[in-house]
């Protein structure tokens, strides 16, 4: 009979429970979690709740992991997962481009410095204004999204000028961890489809323009995939279509955006999508298929965000009551789907727990929900929380750097929370928390 020796644990965050934590996540004492080397409980106490803190180093060790899964290919980061002015320099100075879908986030980032060629504009609907904008500040590439849009680009360009293009094609491949989030589909609204030719012929048109320089195809399956399979379809689509491109037009095209949606983990034990096998298995398909159809090898580009920024974030609550009825326990706390419209928009499920003090070791099963006016307003359902959990006590929700704070509403006119960064020991504010004074000033009509 062999013994097996139980790992000695001296908190009781196992590293498991922190494996969805940023990198610098730690416990020194039991229920006292620190992240960057900032105390939550003190972020808490100095900022007020709720309140988003952005863990710098785990930002910018994960642009370098994708710097170094892929050498060769440009990364941008996808700005709608979450876009302020220190989150622009850390990707500036971390040597990823940046995606962009709208004047606003293109505006942002260029007021900052962030250097326009370096970036790639999107849109199912751009308006006049977001073109118009992209031309004159010299966006480095813009994704043709529709055929209308060819001539209004074309126009907006100008008979003397040049703008680098690509085009958004709909490879015809379902993935995604939502319907709501799945966009390599024939049945959403991106792109232009190769079954139906409808790619084929904007491409055409796009070659009619002198003044438009195709460099490459596009496409982005949906978000929060987990497996490498639909991209290696997708590679084999693309450099497919490409092929044709080429017999067609002779045209050969140096890029290919093959978008993001790199799933990861919301909850210990979740799949993540492993990027190192993404990186060697996307190369070896599409050196191969290129090869197969003797095509030169584009230069690959990505767009990543939530794999980003997403782990680096970590929303703090306050509870405000606790709550018996019939079966449930409802645990309110001071924020909702105002600062995390996730879970009602696609069921997502968080785990969040106590911080700032040490629970009781019996847990009791609770409903985590917000304090807008909407029985969907829920944080996490049906989790485990230490039983003593009482108004006063701090929730920190893991995972919370993506899609929240860029989604957040102005429901209840609760106010937006603000962002705090942690970096080696220091608290510092990106982004203030939204007043109502910042409400009452926009409101000028009487
Ligand atoms: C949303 C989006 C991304 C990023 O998706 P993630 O799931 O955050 O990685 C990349 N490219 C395009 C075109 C997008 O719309």
């Amino acid at each position: 009979m062999t013994t097996v020796h139980e790992p000695h644990v001296t908190t009781t965050a196992s590293a498991d429970a922190l494996s969805v934590w940023p990198a610098s996540a730690t416990e020194p004492r039991p229920g006292d979690l620190t992240v960057g080397g900032v105390p939550l409980a003190e972020v808490a106490e100095h900022f007020g709740t709720p309140v988003y803190v952005l863990d710098e180093a785990e930002v910018r060790e994960r642009c370098r992991t994708y710097r170094h899964a892929f050498p060769d290919a440009e990364v941008l980061y996808a700005a709608k997962a979450f876009l302020c002015r220190a989150m622009i320099h850390w990707v500036d100075e971390e040597g990823l481009g940046l995606d962009v879908c709208s004047a606003g986030e293109l505006e942002l980032a260029v007021t900052s410095g962030f250097p326009p060629e370096r970036m790639v504009l999107h849109g199912n609907a751009k308006t006049p204004h977001d073109l118009e904008l992209a031309l004159r500040l010299g966006v480095g590439r813009i994704v043709i999204d529709s055929p209308s849009e060819i001539a209004r680009l074309a126009a907006a360009v100008g008979p003397e000028g040049h703008q680098k293009v690509m085009v958004r094609v709909v490879p015809g491949i379902g993935a995604g961890g939502h319907q709501k989030i799945r966009t390599g589909t024939e049945d959403q609204k991106f792109g232009v489809s190769v079954s139906d030719g409808y790619a084929q012929h904007a491409i055409a048109r796009i070659l009619d323009q002198p003044q438009l320089e195709l460099t490459g195809l596009h496409c982005h399956l949906g978000s929060q995939i987990t497996s490498v399979k639909p991209y290696l379809t997708a590679v084999r689509r693309m450099v497919g279509l490409m092929a044709r491109l080429h017999e067609q037009h002779g045209l050969v095209l140096p890029e290919l955006d093959l978008g993001g949606g790199h799933g990861i983990a919301y909850r210990p034990g979740e799949r993540r999508l492993d990027l190192t096998a993404l990186a060697c298995r996307v190369h070896a398909e599409l050196t191969q298929a290129c090869a197969a159809a003797g095509l030169s090898v584009p230069r690959l580009m990505i767009e990543p965000g939530r794999a980003v920024v997403g782990p680096a974030g970590i929303a703090l609550y306050r509870v405000l009551t606790v709550k018996h009825t019939g079966d449930h326990t409802f645990v309110a706390v001071d924020g909702g789907m105002s600062d995390n419209p996730r879970p009602a928009l696609y069921g997502v499920r968080y785990a969040p727990r106590l911080v700032g003090r040490e629970g009781s070791a019996d847990l009791a099963r609770v409903t985590v929900v917000g304090r807008h006016c909407e029985a969907g307003d829920i944080v996490a359902a049906d989790i485990d929380l230490p039983a003593d959990l009482r108004p006063g006590d701090l929730l920190a929700v893991p995972v919370a750097g993506a899609y929240h704070l860029s989604m957040a509403s102005g429901y209840n006119l609760v106010g937006r929370p603000p962002v705090v960064a942690v970096h080696v020991g220091r608290a510092r504010l990106l982004v203030r928390r939204e007043s109502l004074d910042d409400i009452r000033s926009r409101d000028v009509g009487l």
